[in-house]
């Protein structure tokens, strides 16, 4: 049997009939090279941003059914135009969607989840020597209904069916050449890695690196999957996502993100009683508030102060909901911060060396950059500053640990 490759193209690849011709080209490449391949388009450009204004300016809560049949249709668009340009090549191609795939999910509307995929009509197309497009990011219910798996989902489909399909390799191409040590719109000096552990990567995806979505890498690390995410520009290497190997240890940090879509929520002089936070937070789960950095002050008296952040869309809602749990604890004020960033260091190395929490506050505070809220994992490091600060921080903190060397 030749090799099988999943190769995935994101909506950069393909914004326009030039770049569509563009992958249509590299695919032939490969083909002519003798591989078997599966390949996963997202909606051109940004077609998904511009569905999701369009259901807007009808409806200020479209039903997260309709959102779904709305949004799944982008990806329907690029699987057919990049399957006929394929065709003006001289080759074999077939476009699918999500459903014809059998990639059923959850009935979680705009973030379903992958419960199963058949994957019959792939297999099928691949023998009789299709080049098989599918429609990325789209799902289908055991009930037949429409979904898609969440912002970035193409990615999620490229990873399962990799899996699935036992593929040799999965390739994610972008618009970048890898994933770089920091965004090098920010810091020129950022350099393209060359090796990242999946545990590296999802840190990094979940604290607003963007080039891969974080529920992929999931996905990815439970099934072994091998990743490599490179250009569709440019037939260099670009950035092996793997398990974690011993000489990955030297690194002690791979990355620095920075994620300014969060704010600070605090509630002034909280009673200092067993059971409030408990209040607090139950409340804000009930109300599908995703709370993430904590912080509880030390109280001198019988009353302290807690901080959290949380995503800013949904902020106002967020805002009345704390407002009316501080009525209900006799609590003070609820101040809110939207002028914040978070800036976190990322890398495995961390769990085996010390003192690198307190040369990230060194660098800060060379900077003078005071610092609001801290939180640790066993492989990042993540403070609130403030959002001037932000652009400062991360080039600080990607020379302190040296990331501009190579
Ligand atoms: N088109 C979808 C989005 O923009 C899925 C994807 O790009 O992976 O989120
Ligand atoms: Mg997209």
């Amino acid at each position: 049997m030749p090799k099988l490759i999943v190769q995935k193209f994101g909506g950069s690849s393909v914004a326009n009939v030039e770049k569509i011709k563009n992958v249509a080209n590299r695919i032939a490449s490969y083909k002519r090279k003798g591989y078997n391949l599966v390949v996963v388009v997202s909606a051109l450009g940004d077609t998904t941003d511009e569905l999701v204004e369009l259901a807007a300016s009808i409806s200020s809560n479209p039903s997260a059914r309709e959102t779904d049949v709305l949004l799944s249709t982008g990806e329907q668009i690029s699987v057919a135009l990049l399957a006929m340009a394929i065709h003006e090549l001289g080759f074999e191609a077939v476009s699918l969607t999500g459903w014809q795939v059998g990639i059923i999910s959850d009935a979680s509307h705009t973030n379903a989840r992958i419960v199963d995929i058949k994957a019959s009509k792939i297999r099928q197309e691949l023998k009789k020597g299709n080049i098989v497009i599918v429609a990325g990011f789209q799902g289908m219910t055991a009930d037949m209904d429409i979904t898609t798996l969440g912002r970035g989902g193409s990615d999620l489909t490229a990873v399962a069916l990799a899996k699935v399909l036992n593929a040799d390799r999965c390739e994610i191409y972008t618009d970048v050449n890898g994933i770089y040590t920091t965004d090098p719109r920010i810091e020129p000096k950022a350099k393209k890695i060359d090796e990242i552990t999946y545990d590296e990567m999802l840190e990094m995806a979940s604290l607003g690196a963007q080039v891969m979505q974080a529920r992929s890498i999931e996905v990815a690390k439970k099934f072994n999957v091998l990743i490599h995410v490179r250009s569709s520009f440019s037939d260099n290497p670009g950035t092996m996502i793997i398990k974690e190997a011993k000489r990955m240890e030297g690194v002690i940090v791979r990355g620095i993100t920075i994620n300014k879509n969060e704010a600070k929520i605090t509630i002034c002089s909280v009673p200092d009683q067993p059971g409030v936070a408990a209040k607090i937070f139950g409340k804000l789960a009930t109300a599908g508030v995703n709370v993430d950095m904590i912080v509880q002050n030390v109280s001198h008296t019988r009353e302290t102060d807690i901080s959290f952040t949380v995503a800013k869309n949904g902020l106002a809602e967020t805002r009345k909901e704390a407002a009316s749990i501080a009525r209900t604890i006799k609590a003070g004020d609820v101040l809110v911060d939207e002028d914040v960033a978070r800036v976190s260091i990322v890398g495995v190395g961390m769990k085996s060396h010390h003192g690198v929490a307190a040369g990230m506050f060194d660098a800060l505070a060379k900077k003078k950059i005071n610092i609001e809220m801290i939180s640790t994992s066993d492989i990042s490091i993540s403070c609130i500053i403030k959002k001037k600060s932000a652009e400062a921080a991360v080039k600080a903190l990607h020379s302190k640990f040296g990331l501009d060397k190579k």
